[in-house]
Formats: structure tokens, sequence, C-alpha cells
């Protein structure tokens, strides 16, 4: 099945205790596309600067992600900037974010990609996400949307009426507790369901990710990685993952929706390994299995009960 997203493709400037890298790419659209590419067909709508180098495209076209909605407008790419504390890689502090050529952006989809059967509105400006999903020419049998705490700070409103569209909500546990005003993640959920996704996914970074879905709850570990280089990008080869689970298998039952969220986790554990996109180069489908079983054991015990 088609999986369309909508998202950034960026610079990022980024420094861990692993080391720095300057202006390298990334962007939410580049690493849900490269992600759920391992899945599915990804088409990716976006926009970049004149700066923005062939062998970055080339990189996007190698692993035959459709970038025919991937406009090229004259200014600067969209650039970001962080820095993660050197004792605690949870900690991220944004220290630049630079629109760049997405602030007079406007998506013009193809006539394929408005038929896309699974639309990923990923961490990019709500009034971008709306552009996209109204051009829809059918409604997709799953619209997924991500987002962070720059755009739930300071575009709530219009952040807040794009919700109300979609299925399916990702966002971190600071994320939804600052959306919602409430801090425990049950009542921060439901919060959600009363304006109108019916599945959230609550990512809690390196303690997993939590999925509340029509009354069902599904938690799952984050797999435990020793060597964690940059964590940049995580949620979105998360999100990658598990949106591109759903389209290869074009089943959106609980029980599916439940292997998606460790799809996603794998590939989640896969992208913190490297700067960029670099984990994704040479990976094969054997290494995306060999993590699959990991987790069946790492999350699967024998009981004869307790007492
Ligand atoms: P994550 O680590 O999953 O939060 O994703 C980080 C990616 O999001 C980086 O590659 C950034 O380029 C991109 N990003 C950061 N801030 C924004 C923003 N305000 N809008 C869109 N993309 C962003």
């Amino acid at each position: 099945m088609t999986l369309l997203v909508v998202g950034s493709v960026a610079y990022d400037s980024v420094s861990t205790a692993a080391g720095t890298r300057e202006d390298a790419l990334g962007g939410s659209a580049t690493y849900f596309s490269v992600s759920s590419s391992f899945f599915t067909k990804v088409s990716v709508v976006a926009v970049i600067g004149d700066d923005f180098l062939e062998s970055d495209k080339k990189k996007l076209l190698d692993y035959k992600i459709d970038i025919s909605n991937l406009s090229t407008e004259s200014g600067n790419t969209f650039r970001w900037k962080g820095v993660y504390d050197t004792s605690d890689v949870n900690i991220r502090e944004t220290l630049d974010t630079q629109l760049n050529v997405f602030e007079n952006f406007n998506p013009i989809l193809s006539k394929n990609n408005k038929q896309s059967d699974y639309l990923f509105l990923a961490n990019i400006a709500p009034d971008l996400q709306m552009k996209t999903l109204t051009q829809m020419s059918k409604r997709p049998k799953i619209v997924a949307l991500d987002t962070m705490n720059f755009w739930i700070d300071d575009h709530k409103k219009d952040l807040t009426s794009i919700i109300e569209k979609v299925d399916i909500l990702f966002m971190d546990n600071k994320e939804i507790s600052s959306f919602t005003g409430e801090t425990n993640l049950i009542a921060a959920a439901r919060r959600i369901e009363e304006i109108g996704p019916s599945t959230i996914v609550i990512k809690k970074g390196e303690h997993g990710v939590i999925m509340f879905n029509k009354g069902d709850v599904f938690t799952a570990p984050a797999l435990p990685i020793e060597n964690v280089i940059d964590p940049t990008g995580a949620g979105d080869s998360f999100a990658g993952g598990f949106m591109g689970y759903i389209a290869k298998t074009n089943d959106t039952s609980n029980q599916n929706l439940r292997r998606a969220i460790i799809a996603g986790s794998v590939m989640g554990s896969l992208a913190i390994e490297g700067f960029s996109i670099e984990r994704f180069n040479k990976l094969t489908k054997n290494e995306i299995e060999d993590r699959f079983s990991r987790f069946i054991d790492i999350t699967s015990f024998k009981t004869t009960g307790i007492t």
C-alpha cells in the first residue's frame, strides 16, 4: 500500500557525547521516509533550498523514496541545531531553528500522492499538515500525526485543528503533558481521545512506548542500546517503522498495531546508533529481523502463576 509523508527535510547541526556533526542530512520527513522505506514504497512532500546537495538527494533516491513532490525553492534549506546532555542522552536542548524555505512553502500533491492509502503528517508547521490533508482526494485508511514543543507552545490553535482530524497521534510524554495539561499519561490520552484521535502513541525515549487504542493499552520497552551515538530522529524513525509496517501489511487491527509498535521500536533503536541517517546505510532486512527477534526475547516469559 502507498504511504505519504509531509514533514521537514533539514540540515541538522548536532552535538552529543559521541561527537558533533554540522549540516548533516536530517528532518522529520527524512528520518521517517528512510525508516519506512525498509517496509513499503514511500513518497515525500517537503521543500528544500537551493543549497541542498545533489548527493543528499541521491541518498533519498537510494532508498527508492519518491521525491517527485520534494520541491526546490530559492533560499536556504530548513536548519535545526541541538545539543544533548553528555551525561543523559534523554536531555536535549534546541539551540536554533531556522524555517527558511518552509516559511512560504505551499505543498502541492501529485495526482498519485493525493490517493495514498496511508498518510503521515510528520513534525512540521500545523498549517502545512492541514494543507496536505485537505488535498487528499480520498480519506486515507489512516492519518497519523507527530509534532513537537516548538508547535505546541506557539501554534496550539492550528495544531488542535489538525489533531481533531487524525486517527493516530504520536507525542512524547513531555509534549502530551504540555499539550493537555495532564501529567498522568492515562488522563492525557483521554483528553486526546475527546478531541478526535482513537489511537495515542506516547514515546518515552529510553523507557519505551505506550499505546492507547480504543480501550486497549499496550506497552513496549525500548531495546537496551549500549552505544547511543545520536538520538536525533529516533521518534521519526519509530513512526516510519510503525507506519511502514502498517502500510506493508495493510492491516489496522489492534494486534497489528501492537506489532507495528515493535517494528517502530526496532527502527528507532537503529537510528540512534549513528549520526544523521548513517545507521540505515547498508542496513539489511536480516538485521531488522534479528532485532525484532530480540524484542520478542526480551519481552516474553514463561509462567505457572505467581502464588
Ligand atoms: P526527533 O529527534 O525525532 O524529535 O526529530 C528531530 C528532527 O526533527 C531533526 O532532524 C530536525 O531537523 C527536525 N526538526 C526539529 N525541529 C523541527 C521543527 N520545528 N519543525 C520540523 N522539523 C523539526
